[in-house]
């Protein structure tokens, strides 16, 4: 081979191996897929007390890698359609009352995510999605942040529920957020499985029937028997007392609609507390 060949033939050979370290970086970016979570969220002095439950959120922001944004979907945010909140600087909302002032003073300054949020709304296909500029983070997504991203840098917006929906409307909706984990977007869905604020007693126990139906969730979620979730009725008085209303068990839909059924799912939290309230939660992907 002539010399000048020969180098270009050198340059081009470089060349393409540079190309090919550059599309295997973009591959593992591009392969990276977010976790999703389901979070139990229950009392909202977890957000400011060291117990079991904090600890057990700060134990998983620890094992979670750092995603681009995170997505809550927060049992108290209910709507007529479903909104995504799009402001840059989402405002802590202090929704409940009868709590010390020292709950009432914490902030968490996370940014929002508008380019995430406006993505969210174009990836929904099932209804029109509305970009919100009111709602900002409610107690549902910061009390949980406040202990597993305690340093608020991670942006974080939020997607209503709309709450004259069915439970397998809801999950059809859900399936749709998929891509955005391969964005690297957290999808955390929190509520509580089972969640009875009118028998709720102020102490560490349970009744039966809220244990009964927790574990039967946790076996349809085992089995990846979505159905068995979604018809969550058909499980008679144990779901009846356990869901009163479904505001805090649609949380669950959402992360069981945005999870592949081959993935893994790690517990923790797995405890029924306060007669009527589970604080079960898992992350689902995470490897
Ligand atoms: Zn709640």
């Amino acid at each position: 081979m002539e010399r000048r060949k020969f180098i270009k033939a050198g340059t081009f050979s470089l060349l393409a191996m540079q190309l090919k370290e550059f599309s295997n970086t973009f591959q593992q970016e591009q392969d990276i897929v977010m976790p999703a979570m389901f979070v139990g969220h229950g009392n909202p002095m977890n957000a400011i007390e060291d117990n079991e439950f904090s600890r057990g959120w700060e134990a998983q922001g620890k094992l979670l890698p750092v995603p681009k944004a995170i997505l809550c979907i927060s049992a108290h945010w209910l709507t007529r359609g479903t909104r995504v909140a799009a402001m840059e600087k989402p405002e802590t909302i202090h929704d409940f009352g009868g709590f010390p002032q020292t709950l009432f003073d914490v902030q968490y300054p996370a940014p929002g995510s508008p380019e995430f949020a406006k993505e969210t709304s174009t990836v929904i296909t099932k209804t029109k999605v509305e970009l919100d500029f009111e709602w900002g983070l409610d107690h549902g997504c910061w009390s949980v942040l406040n202990k597993m991203f305690p340093n608020a840098d991670i942006p974080v917006y939020q997607l209503s529920i709309d709450y004259y929906q069915t439970p397998a409307y809801h999950y059809a909706l859900a399936e749709e957020l998929k891509s955005l984990r391969k964005k690297g977007v957290l999808i955390m869905g929190s509520g509580n499985i089972v969640h009875n604020l009118g028998m709720v007693q102020w102490a560490d126990t349970a009744y039966d029937w809220a244990i009964e139906f927790d574990t039967k969730i946790k076996e349809f979620i085992d089995a990846r028997n979505h159905q068995g979730v979604i018809n969550y009725k058909d499980l008679g008085k144990s779901a009846l007392l356990s869901v009163p209303t479904n505001d805090h068990f649609l949380p669950l839909i959402y992360t069981l609609g945005v999870t592949d059924t081959k993935e893994a799912i790690s517990y923790f939290n797995e405890k029924n507390t306060m007669g009527a309230v589970s604080m079960r939660s898992f992350v689902a992907g995470l490897s």
